[in-house]
């Protein structure tokens, strides 16, 4: 086994070890997630040495806020465009009620990004991708708006870009006619900087995101992840999503 996949796979099976204690343990009182800026060097090529994910904290995560939501759709230009409200967002606020305690969870939901994601294996002209660290994207010059990607997302993370763009911005070009989702932010992540809603996360003084390199057992995230259970959403799918949740 290669160094690589080795690391990947060490990084599965803590993840997979978090994933048995959250079924079985109750969530560790005062936990913390440290939100500290792990980005990338802007002069470093991109390389799978490097694996971006995100570690979501719901029990972090505050009623009535929408820092994440809001920091995304200016980043990106969402806003304004009056996309219909069945339209799926970049992030979305995801509201779960246990029918049998009553407990409710907030979590925000965004592109997963998988080691093995479906979306790119189902699009006919390479338009879906992953980087090499992981990060999945699309190139809309090649897109051809089949929207097959979006019928194979099990996380309805994409969505389609039906209207007419104005004002878009510079950093974040986006195209009617094709679809779109979460990039994680790649160009301020290859500009050194954090995700937008991380970033938003930490203003509001709260710690529900943590973002960092998931390959490197040094960062905070792989420190936290060893730390706290955490899994996937639809773990069953066996799609090593680099973002994990803890407290759903
Ligand atoms: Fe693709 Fe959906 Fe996975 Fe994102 S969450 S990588 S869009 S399958
Ligand atoms: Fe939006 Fe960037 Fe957060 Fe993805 S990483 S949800 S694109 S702000």
């Amino acid at each position: 086994m290669s160094k690589q996949a080795n690391k990947t796979d060490q990084y599965r099976r803590r993840f997979l070890s978090n994933a048995a204690a959250a079924a079985t343990a109750a969530v560790v009182p005062g936990l913390m997630l440290f939100p500290v800026a792990e980005a990338r060097s802007p002069t470093e090529a991109v390389s799978n040495k490097v694996r971006w994910g995100m570690l979501v904290d719901a029990t972090k995560c505050v009623d009535g806020c929408n820092a994440c939501v809001t920091a995304c759709n200016n980043e990106h230009g969402l806003e304004g465009h009056n996309r219909p409200a069945t339209d799926a967002q970049w992030i979305r606020l995801v509201h779960l009620k246990d029918k049998q305690t009553g407990k409710e969870t907030k979590l925000p939901v965004m592109c997963q990004h998988c080691e093995h994601p479906p979306c790119v294996d189902v699009c006919p002209t390479g338009a879906s991708f992953k980087r090499a660290d992981g990060i999945v994207l699309v190139d809309r010059h090649i897109c051809i708006g089949c929207r097959y990607c979006m019928m194979a997302c099990p996380y309805k993370a994409r969505s389609f870009v039906h209207e007419t763009l104005t004002d878009q911005k510079p950093d974040s070009p986006r195209g009617k006619g094709t679809v779109e989702g979460c990039n994680l932010c790649v160009t301020r992540v290859d500009a050194g900087k954090l995700p937008a809603c991380v970033e938003a996360c930490q203003q509001e003084g709260e710690k529900a995101l943590l973002f960092g390199d998931i390959n490197d057992p040094d960062s905070m995230i792989s420190k936290q992840a060893e730390k706290i259970a955490s899994r996937q959403i639809r773990e069953d799918l066996g799609l090593n999503t680099g973002v994990r949740y803890h407290g759903i």
